[in-house]
């Protein structure tokens, strides 16, 4: 059984703002990905199952850590999860 990519999770969510990689900057605004518009989409798409967003954001931080060797995965945790809401 393989494993299931966050980028697959995204390819699977075509309504997602999603970042480019590796540089994982917004492919819609440029910015630093999650920017605040693709927060905006995530929170919606999430809207009924917030437990759902952490989850996702997990396994794109997972993958995030692989593409970017500069950000700690500390700076990376503040980057992706601590914005959510807690459900
Ligand atoms: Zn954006």
């Amino acid at each position: 059984m393989s494993a299931i990519s966050a980028a697959d999770m995204v390819l699977a969510n075509p309504g997602i703002i999603v970042p480019g990689r590796p540089s994982w900057n917004c492919l819609l605004c440029h910015r630093p990905w999650p920017s605040p518009d693709a927060k905006a989409d995530l929170d919606t798409q999430y809207a009924r199952f917030p437990s759902g967003l952490a989850i996702y954001m997990a396994s794109v931080l997972y993958d995030a850590v692989e593409d970017l060797p500069e950000p700690t995965p500390a700076d990376l945790y503040e980057r992706f999860l601590a914005w959510i809401r807690p459900g």
